[in-house]
């Protein structure tokens, strides 16, 4: 990578740089919590100290009802690819909005969405739809049951996978509930029923030898085995090529179906993430950058276990509704946008992802912090770690770490710039080299003014030791 590309800009943040002003955000959530159980609607929202209520989006950018400005690295958790208000997108549901929002008949635009998908990814032949990512996972795990007439499933620990009871299981596990050797099956909340936990075979990431021993004893009763590649909420840590053969051999030696969960990253590359890391699934789960920005979730796959929903004959073996499955809102955004989504795109957008890893990695090593980024393609994850983890134990932020994080976080934020805490960050198709520049630029700012930076860090890493 030439210099340039990795140049901080100098300019400062986009707003003070000292202290929000978050008036009106402040009103809106007061009257929220009237209403809505905590004030807000998504788990996911974060409090800085209140939710940031937006007004309105151009390019890369995101405004709230107080007037600040902020470059967005959340981009609606990595859906807003083309970032919150996309221009071809909006026009085209313009004009739908004139013939109707929802019928209890298909159109025209739900064969062209799902032939997109079909054209791409060389694993999809079917396609169905459905409104969000957790109905794409479930009506895929549905979907390996009904074809393989088993009902236990294996899922990776600490990967979500949307709400799900099944895939839930052990998806915000703890060094508490974790366990000495295999992982155990934690619940993900009080009263999560005995029966899940007992249906779910949670495996260590990574860990070839003691996944397959875990697959192998549990052979006879998994209807699939579901992962993400890069699972974000693990860390955004990738799967290893070896682990990746594991899989496929146990899954073919088995008869159990592998399915990629690629809602989120899909977005990795063209023709989706199991196919630039060579994972060969036998279904796929989509979401989010698929529907152009409304909600939508598609399972696609080979015609053979798409056949399950195939209702064409009589009664299918796994029937799947839903008033507004494939409804032409989202048919129309979601192909528009897939329109501008060309190799060419993936290209730009891949090299902003690359240039911030590699910024931060300097800016790591000129602050000398424990600090690295994670991930791959427009899609990063900071750690307050020397070396980026390989499994989700050794990426689980512990206590200490989480608070840095969320002061990282707000001082970003004031300075203009939101990441989320917690989880992934990702860059947009509008964004340009100089917006990665005063991003990293920002980052480093952020972490020359945090007070004992360094000895923090060190604390938190021994705080994972301990
Ligand atoms: N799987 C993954 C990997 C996800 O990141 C998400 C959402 N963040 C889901 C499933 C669930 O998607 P949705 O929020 O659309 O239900």
């Amino acid at each position: 990578m030439s210099d340039s590309t990795l140049q901080e800009t100098a300019k400062p943040g986009h707003n003070s740089g000292t202290t929000l002003t978050l008036d009106q955000s402040h009103k809106n959530y007061e009257t929220a919590q009237s209403v809505l159980p905590g004030g807000t609607t998504r788990a996911t929202i974060k409090r800085t100290p209140v939710p940031i209520y937006m007004s309105h989006s151009e390019g890369a950018y995101l405004h709230d009802v107080d007037g600040n400005r902020y470059l967005d690295f959340v981009g609606n958790y990595t859906a807003a690819i083309h970032g919150s208000l996309f221009p071809p997108v909006a026009e085209a549901l313009k004009r739908q909005l004139d013939l109707g929002t929802c019928y209890a008949n298909p159109t025209e635009w739900e064969i062209k969405l799902a032939g997109v998908l079909a054209d791409r990814i060389p694993a999809v032949d079917k396609v169905r739809f459905m409104n969000s990512g957790t109905e794409a996972i479930l009506f895929a795990v549905k979907a390996a049951r009904a074809y393989t007439g088993k009902s236990a499933i294996a899922k990776l620990e600490g990967a979500y996978h949307g709400g799900y009871d099944w895939v839930e299981v052990s998806e915000s596990s703890t060094p508490e509930n974790w366990g000495e050797g295999d992982p155990v099956s934690t619940p993900y909340y009080e009263g999560m029923p005995r029966s899940v936990l007992e249906d779910t075979v949670v495996l260590p990431v990574n860990d070839v030898e003691n996944s397959r021993r875990i697959l192998e004893a549990n052979a006879d009763r998994l209807a699939c085995i579901i992962v993400d590649i890069m699972p974000s909420r693990a860390g955004l840590i990738r799967l290893r090529p070896d682990y990746i053969g594991m899989l496929h051999e146990v899954t073919k030696a088995h008869g159990i179906v592998l399915i990629s969960d690629e809602v989120l990253n899909f977005r990795y590359s063209y023709h989706g993430i199991s196919h630039a890391f060579g994972l060969k699934p036998d279904l796929i789960s989509f979401g989010k950058v698929i529907g152009g920005g409304l909600p939508i979730g598609a399972v696609g796959g080979s015609n053979e276990v798409m056949s399950v929903f195939d209702s064409s004959q009589g009664a299918p073996k796994l029937k799947q509704g839903g008033t507004f499955a494939a409804n032409p809102l989202s048919m129309v955004a979601g192909y528009t946008s897939m329109q501008y989504l060309t190799p060419e795109v993936f290209d730009h957008l891949n090299a902003l992802g690359d240039q911030v890893r590699t910024g931060i990695a300097m800016i790591a090593r000129d602050l000398d912090l424990q600090l690295c980024a994670s991930g791959g393609g427009s899609i990063f994850r900071l750690h307050l770690l020397a070396e980026e983890p390989t499994g989700y134990r050794a990426a689980w932020t512990p206590p200490k770490a989480e608070t840095l994080m969320k002061e990282i976080a707000s001082g970003l934020l004031t300075r203009g710039y939101m990441i989320p805490s917690d989880s992934s960050a990702c860059c947009s198709v509008p964004m340009t080299d100089d917006d990665i520049g005063s991003f990293l630029s920002a980052l480093r700012d952020v972490l020359t003014n945090m007070p004992d930076a360094k000895a923090r860090i060190e604390a938190s890493v021994a705080e994972r030791a301990t």
